[in-house]
């Protein structure tokens, strides 16, 4: 028998005129900022932390900007969102300390959230003054989220929380986590009976260890939580409908320019660098160029279509999977390239050389975090109803 003929479509949605005075205005704002030495170029953009240009960025009303006035937000369209990040990362701005509230956290609380939530903590966000972190893996749990044994207790008032979270990003900078924790023993479904509770990590009980990446930085951590209390007005949504909530919040996660942007800047440096040195470019290194920049051009267009996906309320969950594995594998190849231009060019810049060597180290981490390429593709492949 044929298998099934299935199509996965990614139509360009044309972007409103008001996105080109916006990305002006970013452009403008992050380079009155570079000047005034808020922020430098550091190479890993959302992955980097820098209140003091969150603050800037909210000032101008960009982050949550499409939720609504009456939380903060400028109920501006998801397409305009997409400008502001790919700004971001494509000048490699260090947007971390925002990133996670304004992409997966605050709409979450949106959908799922109380009134109260959404009005306690959606205006902090859009200010900047408060950051949230993501507290899903456990050090037995990654892939099969469904696995974790972090535990809620019902007591007086809201539940005691224990257990521990692993590789949880800036959770040593952030104010609060959204946690996914059992709520009641496992059972036959092994999705029913897990919850979110929004954590204040400067609360009692609460212990944050280092973890050193593979450049030596602390950029995440292991998570030790010992019977933290957690009111019942922190639990999103009902208590037991936490897989439900944690699905949508991956992809939110998982949608976005951060997956084919990360490293941008890297083929930036490459495009000046190359003939700056004492040859001229070569014919090969110029045509690696194009293909490096036709990939980008292609991985653009899928994501945008599936940002006007989203902007018409669809969830576009094979389209972001495939997106993201494409993504990720770019940025894994561009630093790899950008090595061999290095050398076959004779570009001897060394700042670029010791650049394109970090960026090696920290391409690893892009093809494991938000869901690794391997879960990625049972996802495509089940959407394409081929599992
Ligand atoms: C830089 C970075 C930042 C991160 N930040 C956060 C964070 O802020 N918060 C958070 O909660 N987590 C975070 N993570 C954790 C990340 O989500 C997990 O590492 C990821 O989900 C994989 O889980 P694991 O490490 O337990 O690997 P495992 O799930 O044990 O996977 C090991 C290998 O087995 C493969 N595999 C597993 N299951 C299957 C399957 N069913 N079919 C085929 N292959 C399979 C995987 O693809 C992988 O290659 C971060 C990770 C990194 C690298």
């Amino acid at each position: 028998m044929r298998p099934p003929t299935i199509h996965v479509s990614f139509p360009r949605p044309s972007l409103p005129v008001e996105v080109a005075a916006l990305r002006h205005e970013i452009r403008e704002l992050l380079e009155q900022e570079r000047r005034a030495g808020t922020w430098q170029p550091g190479g890993k953009s959302w992955g980097e932390y820098n209140p003091a240009l969150t603050r800037k960025i909210a000032e101008r009303g960009w982050i949550g900007l499409t939720w609504p006035k009456k939380y903060g937000g400028k109920e501006r369209t998801q397409l305009e969102r997409y400008a502001v990040t790919e700004e971001l990362l494509a000048a490699g701005a260090p947007a971390g300390a925002h990133w996670v509230a304004d992409r997966q956290s605050g709409p979450l609380l949106l959908r799922f959230g109380t009134e109260e939530q959404r009005l306690r903590f959606l205006p902090p966000i859009t200010r900047g003054e408060i950051y949230f972190c993501i507290g899903m893996s456990e050090p037995d749990s990654g892939s099969d989220l469904a696995s974790i044994r972090s535990r809620a207790v019902k007591v007086d008032g809201g539940w005691r929380l224990s257990g521990t979270k692993i590789w949880t990003s800036w959770a040593h900078h952030c104010h609060y986590m959204i946690t996914l924790c059992r709520t009641e023993p496992p059972s036959a479904d092994r999705h029913a009976g897990m919850s979110q509770l929004i954590v204040d990590l400067h609360a009692q009980g609460v212990s944050i260890r280092p973890i050193r990446n593979l450049t030596g930085e602390h950029e995440f951590n292991e998570i030790v939580f010992d019977e933290t209390f957690v009111a019942d007005e922190d639990v999103v949504g009902e208590p037991g409908g936490g897989w439900h909530q944690v699905t949508s919040e991956l992809a939110y996660e998982r949608s976005g320019p951060e997956r084919f942007l990360t490293n941008f800047h890297l083929l930036r440096r490459l495009v000046d660098g190359l003939g700056q040195g004492d040859r001229p470019a070569s014919e090969h290194g110029l045509r690696e160029l194009g293909r490096l920049a036709g990939e980008v051009w292609a991985l653009r267009a899928m994501s945008l279509s599936v940002a006007g996906a989203l902007e018409r309320g669809e969830t576009p969950a094979v389209e972001a999977a495939l997106v993201k594995d494409l993504g990720t594998h770019f940025q894994q190849e561009l630093p790899e390239a950008g090595r061999r231009l290095v050398d076959q060019e004779g570009i001897a810049e060394e700042a670029l050389r010791e650049e394109l060597a970090r960026a090696t180290q920290l391409a690893r981490a892009y093809t494991i975090q938000g869901g690794t390429t391997e879960i990625l593709r049972g996802i495509i492949a089940r959407g394409l109803k081929l599992r």
